[in-house]
């Protein structure tokens, strides 16, 4: 009682503020007594009606009838408890068979004037033609004979569409998804729905091949609360409810389930999706970054090597020859370059064939790489030659290490080829030399070495007019 009265209370402060009303006390002591006695309200929903009604997860009551029905509660001041179902059919069946006191929200119609009794329509919302985008308007209903219509099995719609329309065939669905998902995927021609509810399941399935095709006004849904016939009282205390919902009330209810709801889940799966392709978009330019960074590595590293023999080529060797150079005269240190010659060469490949000539030019590109040091830099410098770059190193440094290299190739046995030795042509930078400077000064150190015999080293000294040769061959 105390509740009722503070429930009471808050209404009238509620009316005050300016909401249309009726005056208080809104009931009667008879109908006060009367709830006092029910204690609370059972209700049978629609468990799966969005966005008018719905039972969620935790198995409460939501919706647009959800909001107005507690409203509703509030004001006559009595709880509503609420009789849980898995589909709209067993609501019926538990209201018919007494099982709840009243139905939240469904339209009047012949059959269920059987056993409940109506409030006052809470709530209107016209019904709707659905199909496809490419049907044309449909002006009547009795046009369409023969075709497929997908309805929610108990509803208002499926029992006038039947009554009214008897030559569409009609597919019996669970659910309004159901109705509406069949004709988009063209399991059926058209539905008829309420404009909110379509809509919603329109833009939350996103069905974007679905159209509205016409209207059937005198379907327009006024829905109410049903009431057992047994509680004729009742009806009459929620009428005195429903009377004092405001447009605006109903606005905001409305605005709350259907804008703001249906906005929010095309949000998420908008937003799912945009992360999903900034991922792949991210991912395959990661991909072909890397994929193009290896590429262009090992494009870099072809463009500077030798094919043969996997030593530097030409090209690289003159490039690190300018850089040394320019280091040399800047630090002011020594620089020495070994070019060396394969001797009689041609006749190896005469002897034994071009490939063996590879095999031989291979095996001594082997040789001379594992026997310099970590900073020279030796490379192909073309045909059967080979230049070795010596940094920070003298004539002297240069003159050993050429006179290694040269035992080590004649010691090293090379089949086909029997004693394959070359000759080696030493220079060192002084003041002022150019690449092609000491390049023609080894030159000519190593000329002087084949002419010496060949299988030897020979030097030239900057200041040098002729070359000596430096070493002679052992055996
Ligand atoms: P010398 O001692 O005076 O240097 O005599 P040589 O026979 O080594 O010199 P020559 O310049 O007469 O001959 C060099 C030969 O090297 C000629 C050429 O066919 C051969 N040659 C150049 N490049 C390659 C190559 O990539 N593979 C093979 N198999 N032979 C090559
Ligand atoms: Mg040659
Ligand atoms: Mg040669």
């Amino acid at each position: 009682m105390l509740k009722r009265l503070l429930l009471l209370c808050a209404f009238s402060l509620h009316t005050l503020a300016g909401q249309a009303a009726p005056e208080s006390p809104l009931l009667t002591e008879a109908e006060r007594d009367y709830l006092e006695q029910l204690g609370s309200i059972s209700m049978c929903v629609d468990p799966d009606w969005p966005p008018f009604e719905q039972i969620n997860e935790k198995g409460e009551h939501e919706g647009i009838a959800a909001d107005l029905i507690q409203r509703v509660a509030e004001r006559i001041g009595v709880p509503i408890r609420l009789h849980p179902s898995r589909l709209w059919s067993e609501s019926l069946l538990a209201s018919q068979r007494g099982r709840c006191q009243i139905m939240s929200f469904l339209n009047q119609t012949p059959a269920r004037d059987r056993w409940l009794l109506f409030t006052a329509p809470i709530f209107s919302d016209p019904n709707i033609i659905i199909t496809r985008e490419e049907h044309a308007f449909i002006p009547d209903l009795h046009a369409l004979r023969g075709k497929r219509v997908a309805l929610p099995g108990g509803t208002m719609v499926e029992e006038r569409i039947r009554h009214d329309f008897p030559g569409l065939n009609v597919i019996v669905t669970q659910s309004e998804r159901e109705a509406v998902a069949m004709v988009s995927e063209r399991k059926a021609d058209l539905t008829v729905r309420t404009l909110i509810g379509a809509a919603y399941a329109i833009r939350k399935e996103g069905l974007f091949n679905l159209k509205i095709s016409g209207q059937i006004p005198e379907y327009t849904n006024q829905l109410r609360i049903g009431v057992h016939k047994d509680h004729p009282l009742l009806r009459d205390i929620l009428d005195k409810g429903v009377a004092t919902l405001t447009t605006q009330e109903k606005e905001v209810i409305w605005n709350r389930h259907v804008a703001i709801n249906v906005q929010q889940q095309i949000d998420y799966r908008l937003l799912w999706k945009i992360l999903l392709l900034a991922a792949l978009v991210l991912g395959a330019f990661t991909y072909w970054n890397r994929k193009l960074q290896r590429l262009n590595r090992e494009l870099e590293r072809l463009s500077i090597t030798d094919r043969l023999t996997g030593l530097y080529n030409r090209m690289r060797l003159d490039e690190t020859f300018d850089r040394e150079i320019r280091r040399t005269q800047r630090y002011g240190q020594c620089f020495s370059i070994i070019l060396l010659d394969i001797d009689h060469f041609k006749s190896i490949n005469d002897t034994h064939g071009h490939q063996a000539g590879d095999r031989v030019l291979i095996a001594v590109a082997g040789i001379l790489r594992d026997h310099i040091r970590r900073t020279d830099e030796i490379g192909r410098w073309g045909g059967e030659e080979f230049m070795i770059l010596c940094p920070e190193t003298d004539l002297d440094g240069a003159l050993t290490l050429a006179e290694n290299l040269r035992r080590q190739l004649a010691a090293t046995p090379m089949p086909p080829a029997d004693n394959v030795t070359a000759s080696f042509g030493v220079a060192c930078h002084v003041e002022g030399d150019e690449p092609q400077d000491m390049v023609s000064r080894a030159d000519r150190a190593l000329y002087a070495a084949k002419r010496a015999g060949r299988n030897r080293v020979a030097g030239q000294p900057a200041s040098s007019a002729a070359p000596a040769p430096t070493s002679k061959p052992q055996a």
